[in-house]
């Protein structure tokens, strides 16, 4: 199947009489004949449902239609894209671990990695993703677990060099992790270029509407824990909380992460996407083929606009000819790359907030990568917690605004954008 009939069809398949659309399993728990029934669940002797806590039916259809976009071997949903980063590390690292991760990631991942788990006891080094091959080995301790990055970094909106980050992360023996939150799997496969865990906020451009919080995880299913077993117990050895299953052993290279992230993570901490928001993203990811293209289109639009604006100091669009990243982005994502756009407006902060205070079809909301076009401050919001130094080792100038291009006609962003810059 192409990626545009996976959209519409992956992951569900109606026997004949059943309802075309996915079923909204709205419960907390399952029935069985037997004890014993019940029992071979909870050795994960069998596979089923007994609680929506660690999984449901309704989840496992949507994460089947992700997975396959993504050309991956399992998935599952979370309840955010929060839950998803964490859960992908920490499904292989523990206290005394250590991750390389890009310095230039959405503001609440590194906040997460640097502050949170760090009181965990996971350490995170971060790189700039442009770093030399020098500086991307020094980063690499006996300790280290994992290597984070995101295809487009929201909001710096870098573009990642997967292949160079994946060859480093085998050479060191440990798998990467893409968040392909912005690129989305209809413009960017990390997969197909390395990558061994992909992660997502499904908030963003795959439920499209401002409806849902969510998040889900794929694995490529490709990484050999075993070669690696000294570094990941957690997949290699017994499992007592389950009678000493080992994951890799008993599910495979292609089901032992999920199957590990589902049966401890999920059932220990929780962060299930609720089956009502799991019908409502399987909405959103009908259209996603349609709508992505269209973001896309228009946030080209705008940016070659804003770049032959007096009033703007600089422009960052991957897709702009002008762009640093114009041939990684040709190379990685040759249809397109996102809808957001990132600039300066000359007169920095204070002229950023003016012009922000005159928009009317872009909304200032917190969100990014939906159907409604809008509008942010990152340095005054999402990374308000990081001092200037962070902040420019994130690649968020004090400066930055950042533009999520919606799907409304693209006239009425431009005069939009026109009037608010003509007053500021
Ligand atoms: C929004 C976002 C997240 C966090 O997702 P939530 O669904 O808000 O928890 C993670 N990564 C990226 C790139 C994001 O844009």
């Amino acid at each position: 199947m192409e990626r545009e009939t996976m959209c519409i069809q992956a992951g569900y398949e109606p026997k004949n009489g059943e309802s075309r659309m996915i079923p909204i399993i709205q419960s907390t728990t399952f029935k069985y004949d037997t004890s014993e029934d019940m029992g071979k669940l909870f050795d994960l002797e069998a596979s089923g449902y007994f609680y929506t806590r660690l999984q449901n039916p309704t989840n496992d259809y949507v994460a089947a239609k992700i997975c396959a976009l993504e050309g991956g071997s399992a998935a599952m949903l979370t309840s955010s894209g929060q839950a998803a980063s964490f859960y992908s590390v920490f499904n292989i690292c523990s206290a005394g671990d250590h991750v390389v991760s890009s310095s230039t990631i959405y503001g609440g991942t590194y906040n997460l990695f640097a502050v949170t788990m760090k009181r965990m006891g996971i350490e995170f080094t971060f790189v700039d993703p442009e770093c030399s091959d020098e500086e991307l080995e020094a980063a690499f301790r006996p300790n280290t677990k994992a290597v984070f990055g995101e295809t487009i970094a929201n909001p710096a909106l870098i573009v990642f060099d997967i292949e160079r980050f994946a060859k480093a992360a085998h050479a060191h023996g440990v798998p990467l992790i893409v968040d392909n939150t912005f690129a989305t799997p209809i413009n960017c496969r990390p997969i197909e270029w390395g990558a061994d865990i992909v992660t997502h906020s499904t908030t963003k451009y795959m439920d499209g509407h401002d409806a849902t919080v969510g998040g889900c995880i794929v694995d490529a299913g490709k990484f050999d824990w075993f070669k690696y077993a000294d570094k990941f117990p957690g997949l290699t050895t017994p499992d007592e909380s389950y009678h000493g299953i080992v994951y890799a052993k008993k599910f495979g290279l292609e089901g032992a992460f999920i199957t590990k992230a589902t049966s401890q993570l999920m059932r220990d901490l929780g962060s299930i996407q609720s089956p009502m928001n799991a019908y409502m993203l399987n909405l959103g990811l009908e259209s996603l083929h349609v709508r992505v293209p269209r973001h896309c289109e228009n946030a080209l639009k705008v940016a070659e606009f804003l770049e032959k604006h007096d009033k703007i100091a600089w422009v960052n669009y991957p897709g702009l000819e002008s762009s640093k990243y114009y041939d990684r982005a040709k190379k990685y994502m040759p249809d397109g790359t996102c809808g957001v756009v990132s600039f300066g407006v000359k007169g920095g902060r204070s002229a950023a907030e003016k012009f922000m205070s005159k928009l009317k079809v872009a909304m200032i909301a917190t969100h990014v990568a939906d159907a409604h076009t809008c509008v942010l401050h990152p340095a005054s919001a999402t990374h308000r917690q990081m001092n200037d130094e962070e902040l420019m080792a994130a690649g968020v100038g004090p400066d930055l605004v950042r533009l999520s291009v919606g799907i409304e006609n693209i006239k009425d962003i431009i005069t939009d954008l026109e009037q608010a810059l003509a007053v500021c």
